[in-house]
């Protein structure tokens, strides 16, 4: 994470996939491509195929088998409100305002930003992850129910109690 840096080195492609304008196997077949014309590296290529292939595909296998009913999960038992500060990023923690002023602004925010900056916030304060969750689909440009249910529920808040990470305890009822 740098100040004032939004992108990175991140593609900005997540919004065209989902909404079907590119299909994850010519994402996937354009950087192999780059690879063999020695335009990237093989550890960039390998973890950019590996996130589209392996935790893309994951999330959503993981909504399909666990809907209707995921959506409710709660192990932590965490029911604060949202802060009125994720509306408009006025706050003065720096990190969180930086993650949040992106989204605002644009509809986007890179992963690390989302999860080990929004993601463990919420999880910290205890806010509802219901309201985590209705935030992340109301704010991001490439948002759809079954990518945001496993990424914010189970990704970023172990609501789940463990069922997509590692199971650290009892599986939600
Ligand atoms: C709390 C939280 C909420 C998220 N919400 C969304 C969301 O609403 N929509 C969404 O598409 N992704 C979501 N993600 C996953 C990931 O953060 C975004 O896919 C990524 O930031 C999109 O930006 P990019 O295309 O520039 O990413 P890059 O890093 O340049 O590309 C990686 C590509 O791999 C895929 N990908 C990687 N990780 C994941 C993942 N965990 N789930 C699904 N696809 C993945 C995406 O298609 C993405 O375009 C979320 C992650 C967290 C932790």
């Amino acid at each position: 994470m740098l100040t004032g840096e939004d992108t990175l080195s991140h593609s900005l492609l997540s919004s065209s996939i989902n909404i079907g304008l590119l299909s994850p196997d010519e994402v996937i077949k354009a950087a192999a491509a780059a690879l063999e014309e020695q335009n990237a590296p093989l550890n960039a290529v390998e973890g950019f195929i590996r996130q589209i292939l392996g935790w893309r595909e994951y999330m959503r296998a993981v909504y399909l088998s666990e809907m209707p009913g995921y959506e409710q999960v709660n192990v932590l038992k965490h029911n604060r409100d949202l802060p009125d500060f994720f509306w408009d990023g006025e706050t003065k923690m720096t990190c969180v305002a930086e993650s949040l002023r992106p989204v605002i602004e644009t509809a986007h925010n890179h992963h690390i930003q989302r999860l080990m900056v929004l993601g463990n916030f919420a999880n910290l304060f205890e806010i509802s992850p219901q309201q985590t969750a209705d935030w992340f689909n109301e704010m991001y440009i490439d948002a759809y129910d079954w990518v945001v249910l496993p990424n914010v529920l189970g990704m970023a808040l172990h609501a789940d109690g463990g069922l997509l990470s590692t199971s650290l305890g009892e599986l939600y009822p």
